[in-house]
C-alpha cells in the first residue's frame, strides 16, 4: 500500500509536534533544526510494519542490519553542523535518507555516500519518489568524495574508530566535521573546525551508540 505509507495525517503531525517538544526538553535549541524535524514526516522513511513507532525518540531497523538514527541524534548532529542555506554538505552513511533530507530542508546542497548497495538503491528510488533532490553515491565514504571536494560541512552517521584523514583534507577553511568516534559500542561526538589559517580545533560532546562505520578507515 505505497500511497497509504506516504499519507501524513493529523495523528502523525500531532505525534511529530510532541517529538519536537521532547527534543527541545532534551536540550536541542536550534529553532531551524526543530522546524525541519517538525516538517519532515519521519514515518515515510520507515518500513510499513514499524510506522507506528516513527515518532518515538529511538533508532529503528531499516534493513541490511542498519538503522535510522534516533531523532535526538539527528537533531544533535545537525545542530553542531550549524547549516546555512547553500552549504555544500557531505554525509557518510545515507541509510534511510532521513538525515540527508533534514539537511536538504535546511537549504544544504547534499552529497551522501552509502556502503550497502541495497540501501543505496532503495533510498535513491524512494527520495526520487518524494521529490527530494540530493546527490547519492554508492561506496566507501571513509575516503570522502575527492571529485566534489571541498565541503563546507561533513557529517558521519556511523561510529568510527578514528577520524579519517581524507575527511579533514576535504573540508573548506572555516568548515566543520561532525563524527562519532570510539569503540564498537559507544562513541563520543566530536566536532572538528578547520580554521581559516588551516589549523584545527576539536570539541568533544556526549556519548552515542551508532552502527559501525565500515570500509578502509572504518571497522573492517
Ligand atoms: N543517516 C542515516 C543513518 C544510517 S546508519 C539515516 O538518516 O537513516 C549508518 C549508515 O552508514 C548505514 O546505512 C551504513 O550502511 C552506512 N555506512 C557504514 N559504513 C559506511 C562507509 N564506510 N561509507 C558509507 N556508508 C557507510
Amino acid at each position: 500500500m505505497p500511497l497509504l505509507k506516504l499519507e501524513d495525517t493529523y495523528l502523525h503531525k500531532g505525534k511529530r509536534r510532541a517529538l519536537v517538544a521532547e527534543l527541545k526538553s532534551k536540550g536541542i535549541q536550534s529553532q531551524e533544526v526543530l522546524n525541519a524535524i517538525n516538517t519532515l514526516p519521519r514515518h515515510f522513511f520507515f518500513d510499513s510494519a514499524l510506522i507506528s513507532h516513527a515518532y518515538e525518540d529511538k533508532a529503528f531497523p531499516i534493513g541490511e542490519g542498519q538503522t535510522i538514527s534516533q531523532p535526538y541524534t539527528v537533531a544533535f548532529q545537525t545542530e553542531l553542523l550549524n547549516i546555512h542555506h547553500g552549504d555544500k554538505v557531505l554525509e557518510i552513511g545515507t541509510g534511510s535518507g532521513y538525515q540527508g533530507s533534514i539537511l536538504h530542508l535546511l537549504g544544504a546542497e547534499v552529497y551522501t555516500i552509502e556502503y550497502q548497495r541495497k540501501l543505496f538503491e532503495g533510498t535513491s528510488k524512494f527520495l526520487k519518489r518524494l521529490g527530494i533532490e540530493m546527490n547519492l553515491f554508492y561506496g566507501d565514504g571513509t575516503g570522502g568524495l575527492p571529485a566534489y571536494a571541498p565541503f563546507d560541512k561533513i557529517l558521519v552517521t556511523a561510529g568510527a574508530p578514528i577520524i579519517p584523514e581524507a575527511l579533514i583534507s576535504q573540508l573548506k577553511p572555516g568548515g566543520i566535521l561532525v563524527i562519532p568516534v570510539g569503540d564498537r559500542k559507544k562513541q563520543a561526538m566530536i566536532k572538528i573546525t578547520k580554521k581559516n589559517d588551516g589549523t584545527l580545533s576539536r570539541e568533544e560532546y556526549d556519548n552515542f551508540a551508532f552502527v559501525p562505520l565500515l570500509g578502509k578507515d572504518g571497522w573492517r
